[in-house]
């Protein structure tokens, strides 16, 4: 393999051979474009716009922010409307004839540049937010405004990308996915791999490649090749070409039925988070959506009731099933802007703890829920995120018993409670599962929460990234416990982190009679076909090696020593 090959962690499935495009936002910049005298006020009015539509944005951020972050955003409101901004951005149109994106970036990186030589610490805070109002003014004239760029058969190569950019990015047509950042959790890897986008994520100074023709994307291996040979691209188009076949053909396992081979059903249903991935969990055959993310009603901005009962309508409308919605789980890596400056976001004001003191946005979520629910009977379920002591539960049934009167009041009918189930996302539930479970209607459990604070590592901490360890036999001892609690108070039990994506981490629990898995849609064919493959009695047995395991190697080894005698 030649020298410049970047290495980066393997997400999943897939091969990519198509040229680069270097998506920069750190590097930004725009290049001064001239236009005529007639297009000056169309320019002008094109800024006018684009601000207003951000302070808005920002005043709807505003509804539901505490004070810290409510001032924050205040501060950035009044760079927005700053009249000498104003002034200077309609010189650099009408005085220099420069398009509206030049004339922002110009002027917001001279204010910029001034605040730098001052060297104030104090101006720090003031030099982000200028950086990022320009960035998003910018992005908005480039959405609205500008054609869509072709990125077809492209392999983008960035820094991080958000959700939304992800998305967009792909009805853009990229077909691979290179990013700096990130572990196997980040939000960018989840949303490749549930659009089935080949990935690698913490790809150290992959933006630093140079690439003059196509590249190869390895996303099962884990590395970019930026300049192969006419040989390795011959090569790499026959694997890929075998890997499509192969998938076609496990497409047809989709049609059998879910069962292993003692005839013991099992579930496998999608995590979602935006509505453009139902197509690929229908197309996967989800028999429902184990964990719908809701996170992102919140930065596109749309949380009013009505608005998210729309959300919730056209994903129950788009996929048939049982929905489990998870209530907002903000803080820690999630919209993590909204809350203010924390020592420790992990461990502090996060999923149901913000959402707690949050009533209004609790209320509103809940209000949604159940108002859906009455023209979904029996399809909804309702997930409570970052539970760690019992009162949580407590509180929020209380909650949800008032919100249900004040909907009875309004006379709206609601005869029937909605599941209310948690998420086992830390160690200290997991360790009670017992008494939780004469509590609740169902646990879900969150590998990927579980193994960060199981393992006490940062799952987005690139540099401790191979401690991140969800096959840990730490983690399969909180699974077993949290199973066998579940069985004997005969309540439902999944798991929707990471592992049960996982060919071994599926196996496994199986083994451990959880047969309700949810995964990114793209993972449900290997799984399946993985699941269909074995007898209960063999699952169980592998899950005891992995119980019995000291160390993720040799639960590795358990796992593959364990399939090669099947095959
Ligand atoms: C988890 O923690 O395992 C989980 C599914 O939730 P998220 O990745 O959204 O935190
Ligand atoms: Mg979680």
């Amino acid at each position: 393999m030649s020298e410049d090959v970047i290495k980066g962690i393997s997400t999943g499935e897939g091969i990519a051979i198509g040229k680069v495009f270097i998506y920069d936002k750190g590097k930004r910049k725009v290049y001064p474009t001239g236009i005529s005298p007639k297009k000056v006020s169309a320019n002008k009015k094109i800024f006018q716009d684009v601000c207003k539509k951000l302070s808005s944005e920002l005043d709807e951020l505003l509804e539901h922010l505490d004070k810290g972050s409510a001032d924050i955003i205040e501060s950035q409101k009044q760079i927005i409307i700053d009249p000498e901004i104003e002034r200077k951005v309609f010189s650099v149109i009408e005085g220099e004839l420069m398009s509206v994106e030049y004339a922002i970036y110009s002027t917001y990186c001279s204010f910029i540049e001034r605040l730098e030589e001052s060297g104030s610490e104090l101006f720090k805070q003031r030099i982000i937010d200028l950086v990022d109002i320009r960035d998003r003014l910018i992005d908005l004239i480039k959405n609205d405004y500008s054609p869509k760029q072709n990125l077809k058969g492209r392999i983008l190569i960035a820094k991080e990308v958000s959700p939304t950019e992800l998305i967009t990015l792909h009805e853009q047509g990229i077909e691979g996915l290179v990013v700096e950042k990130g572990g196997i959790t980040s939000h960018a890897s989840l949303i490749a791999q549930a659009l089935a986008i080949p990935c690698i994520v913490n790809a150290k100074h992959a933006l630093d490649v140079k690439a003059e023709g196509k590249a190869i994307l390895d996303g099962r291996e884990g590395f970019l090749m930026p300049n192969p040979s006419k040989n390795q691209i011959r090569e790499y188009s026959q694997k890929l070409n075998k890997l499509r076949h192969k998938q076609k053909e496990a497409q047809q396992n989709l049609e059998k039925l879910s069962k292993t081979q003692s005839g013991t059903g099992f579930e496998l249903l999608a995590n979602i988070e935006f509505e453009e991935e139902i197509e690929y969990a229908n197309r996967n055959k989800a028999a429902g959506v184990g964990l719908l993310r809701t996170e992102s009603l919140l930065f596109n901005n749309y949380s009013t009731e009505e608005e998210q009962q729309q959300f919730y309508q056209n994903v129950l409308k788009g996929i048939e099933g049982e929905i489990t919605v998870r209530l907002f789980d903000i803080g820690g890596d999630k919209l993590n802007a909204r809350i203010p400056d924390e020592d420790n976001p992990f461990l502090g004001w996060r999923g149901i703890r913000m959402l707690l003191d949050e009533e209004k946005l609790l209320k509103s979520q809940i209000r949604a829920l159940y108002k859906t629910e009455a023209l979904y009977p029996g399809r909804i379920r309702i997930l409570l995120p970052m539970i760690s002591v019992v009162q949580e539960i407590e509180a929020v049934k209380l909650f949800i018993e008032s919100v249900k009167n004040d909907l009875r009041n309004e006379g709206i009918n609601i005869d029937r409670s909605i599941p209310l189930g948690i998420m086992i996302e830390v160690p200290s539930t997991a360790l009670i599962a017992d008494k939780l479970a004469k509590l609740v209607d169902f646990f879900s459990i969150g590998t990927n929460d579980l193994t960060q604070y199981t393992l006490a590592v940062d799952r987005g901490n690139e540099r401790i990234c191979s401690l991140y360890q969800q096959h840990h036999p730490a983690i399969w001892k909180l699974i077993k416990t949290t199973a066998d609690a579940a069985h004997q108070h005969g309540i439902d039990i999944s798991v929707c982190g990471e592992l049960a994506g996982h060919v071994l981490g599926a196996c496994g629990l199986i083994g451990m009679g959880i047969k309700k898995l949810s995964m990114a849609s793209s993972n449900i064919l290997p799984v399946k076909e993985e699941l269909v493959s074995h007898t209960d009695d063999e699952f169980s047995k592998l899950a005891e090696s992995f119980l019995c395991s000291t160390s993720s190697d040799e639960v590795l080894k358990a796992f593959e020593g364990w399939r090669s005698k099947r095959s």
